[in-house]
């Protein structure tokens, strides 16, 4: 019988690319599913208009008559577009959307048909969610949550669906979703950043964090990824030797893209432009079958909920592809594995980058003064920015030999070092006419100038200065973008915070000037904050050695890294700066934890199954074949055999070592799962990493070495050489 494996090769073989036309322009399609400004103006009065206005731009309360108008025009304007269905859309945290569909269509009392949807239902709707995370918030007497309009976001037509992005929360008000802290960290961020702008422009009244991600994937074909238990269940090749051609001759990279992977680049994008979703580049990774996409950066709410879109959207484009796309952090060893860059930056309201310098020595004192308070944030908060992108999946990079390193650095460049070296040197207290005059003239009003040509770009940073934003670097390819924007956003927040507070203090107790207040507080920080400042390779020996001197922390598995989030520090942090209580966060240590656990408990199970049913008995099978072959040249050479089966003979006994492995091994993991899963959260985290998954690398090693030594013929499993192979 054909085994699955030459049933999905030959599938794989016969594909015709799915083609694409593009008939309209992109700027046509854009935004025609959403329900934006435009399509608000239509269908909606004046009043509910402003009110949606005024509830984006200020967090306004809607009333209940306006909800009832503001949804009579969503449904109006859905139906035009199709949609037979409306569901508030949430961010729970397995770290997925989740939906649960309604139809528009209701009975009348007279048995008629009609389209309904009111103000309550927009507003606010009661999930039977009990079997979502909740780390134990929710009490089993008060088990229902329920979602809330988000009238940030915009809502948006899937298929034949309205979606309307909502928060999650307990009926006592805790956050159970990724966005309602992120909401109060840009809220936070905005506050103490405006009020520091306004030490530069006092006509600043609003600053918004903005997010650029970049979304790294592997594209299979799907019957291949089908005959791939490990794949299909764990999102990653737990088995399979190297190919022999990986990525050595960079022969990938920026090459030009195969047909198929291109018209499913082709149809995603124009979805995600009539889903607004600004997506502008595309390109081949430098692994064999990697893809990366980029959209234009937007404010960071909306650009986490398009990520969070387009990884669904992708799925499900890629299906009509015969395609699987595969966001693990590291699917296939031996090659790169994938990431998902955040680039951060600051706006205001007056459309100034706050992280760009600018063309004066006013804007450049601005631009060092956030630069600077971003450096020390991180700095302070290390360790807690390592723990938000801290998963069993993103520990392949983070932990391994992949880019970057679990230690956090901040990297700014050769001309930045230059200015921040001098910046601290200026005078102690008030500084001098002379002083300052040189200052702006020689080493602040310079930055414009060196900027342009700073080249040097550090690509093992876990966290770079790129000429106008910083990008961080360590976010994993399935990680929710909101959970690092909490903690980025929160920390500059408060870092903010501290930094108006000693300004202000030097300007009324010491009665500075304003910029000399800055200067002073800004060389201390530079001081203090020089040991996350790394501009070296991040992956060499001698790094971790002087991190280690530094201090700094090195968390290298996700049990280590999220142990921070429930210390004292972290949930005064936190409390502070109102973006979550401690019950909130110790309920996502645990759920982060157990989730870790139920990943590499998974991963175990199959591997064990694969190891079991598949691996083993092929070796027997062909190690039979031998035995075979030998038994026949004893029966025609007798006792000449031995030379002649030498070769056989010695494969035969090398099949049975590894075949022994394989059970032992599989049996000690049992083992070590039972010991672990006798075991709290914390300490059954811990043993899953230190007992359990040390064996995946021994058992991975005997079957990767049977699968060079039996006929091609034989073996069950597709090669990673073939699904690495995009025809
Ligand atoms: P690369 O880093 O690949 O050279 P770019 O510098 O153009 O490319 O930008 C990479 C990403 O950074 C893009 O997704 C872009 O939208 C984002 N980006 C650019 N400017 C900002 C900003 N001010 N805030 C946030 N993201 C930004
Ligand atoms: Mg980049």
């Amino acid at each position: 019988m054909e085994t699955l494996r030459f049933f999905a090769l030959k599938e794989s073989l016969n594909r015709k690319p799915v083609t694409i036309l593009e008939t309209q322009k992109r700027s046509e399609l854009f935004g025609k599913h959403v329900f934006g400004k435009d399509a608000m103006r239509q269908v909606l009065s004046q009043d509910a208009f402003e009110a949606v206005e005024d509830a984006i731009n200020t967090g306004a309360k809607i009333d209940r008559v306006m909800a009832d108008s503001i949804a009579a025009g969503m449904k109006q304007w859905a139906l035009e577009l199709g949609a037979t269905h409306y569901t508030h859309w949430f961010q729970p945290l397995t770290g997925a959307t989740a939906e649960k569909h309604d139809a528009f269509f209701e009975q009348t009392s007279e048995g008629r048909a009609i389209e309904k949807f009111e103000g309550a239902k927009l507003v606010q709707q009661e999930p039977d969610a009990s079997s979502f995370p909740h780390g134990g918030i929710r009490n089993t007497f008060e088990a229902r949550g329920y979602t809330a309009w988000d009238p940030t976001s915009p809502a948006f037509i899937l298929d034949t669906t309205l979606c309307i992005p909502t928060v999650f929360v307990s009926y006592t008000g805790e956050a159970l979703d990724n966005k309602t802290p992120l909401l109060r960290a840009l809220n936070s961020i905005d506050h103490h950043a405006t009020e520091v702008a306004k030490y530069f422009n006092k006509s600043v009244t609003k600053v918004t964090a903005t997010l650029g991600w970049e979304q790294e994937y592997f594209l299979i074909d799907s019957a291949l990824a089908a005959s791939r238990p490990d794949i299909m269940q764990t999102g990653r090749a737990l088995l399979g030797h190297a190919p022999a051609k990986g990525q050595q001759l960079d022969d990938h990279y920026f090459g030009s893209i195969p047909v198929r992977a291109l018209n499913f680049m082709k149809e995603l994008e124009q979805q995600c432009m009539l889903l607004g979703i600004p997506v502008k580049t595309r390109h081949n990774e430098v692994a064999p079958n990697q893809f990366e996409l980029a959209p234009i950066f937007e404010e960071a709410n909306l650009a986490v909920d398009h990520n969070s879109l387009i990884m669904d959207l992708m799925d499900r484009v890629a299906s009509r592809h015969n395609l699987k796309v595969l966001f693990h952090e590291k699917p296939f060893a031996g090659i790169n594995g994938s990431g998902k860059h955040n680039n951060w930056s600051l706006a205001t309201d007056t459309g100034v980058n706050l992280l760009s310098p600018g063309t004066t020595p006013m804007k450049n004192l601005q631009f060092l003064t956030f630069f600077i308070n971003t450096i020390k944030a991180v700095q302070e908060n290390e360790a807690l920015l390592r723990a938000s992108v801290a998963s069993a999946s993103n520990d392949h990079r983070l932990g391994a030999n992949e880019a970057p390193p679990a230690i956090m650095s901040v990297f700014i460049g050769k001309q930045l070092t230059a200015v921040l070296d001098e910046l601290e040197k200026v005078t102690d207290g008030k500084l001098s006419p002379q002083e300052k005059t040189d200052l702006k003239l020689n080493v602040v009003g310079k930055i414009p100038e060196i900027l342009l040509d700073n080249t040097d770009r550090n690509r093992t940073s876990p966290f770079a200065f790129t000429g106008n934003k910083f990008e961080f670097r360590a976010v994993g390819s399935t990680t929710n973008c909101a959970r690092p924007m909490v903690v980025l956003n929160t920390i500059v927040a408060k870092q903010l915070k501290d930094f108006k507070a000693e300004v202000d203090k030097l300007i009324d107790k010491e009665s500075m000037k304003k910029d000399d207040a800055i200067f002073n507080v800004l060389r201390e920080y530079i001081k203090s904050s020089k040991k996350i400042r790394f501009e070296g390779d991040g992956y060499s020996a001698e790094w971790e050695k002087e991190a280690k001197k530094r201090k700094l922390s090195n968390n290298r598995t996700t049990p280590e890294a999220l142990k921070v989030q429930i210390g004292k520090q972290v949930s005064s942090l936190f409390e502070e700066m109102e973006v979550m209580n401690t019950v909130e966060l110790k309920a996502r240590y645990d759920i982060e934890l157990e989730e870790y656990i139920k990943r590499i408990q998974i991963e175990s199970r199959v591997l064990g199954a694969i190891a079991g049913n598949h691996i083993i008995p092929t070796a027997i099978r062909y190690q039979n074949l031998l035995i075979k072959n030998v038994n026949g040249l004893k029966n025609i050479y007798e006792a000449d055999y031995q030379e002649l089966a030498q070769e056989q003979l010695e494969l035969i006994q090398k099949i049975s070592k590894y075949i022994s492995t394989i059970n032992k091994e599989i049996s000690f993991m049992i083992e070590a799962r039972k010991e672990a899963n006798a075991l709290d959260t914390k300490e059954r985290a811990e043993v899953y990493q230190t007992k359990v998954l040390p064996f995946f690398d021994s058992i991975r090693y005997a079957s990767d070495k049977l699968e060079l030594m039996v006929e091609d013929k034989l073996w069950p499993l597709a090669k990673n050489r073939e699904l690495l192979n995009l025809n």
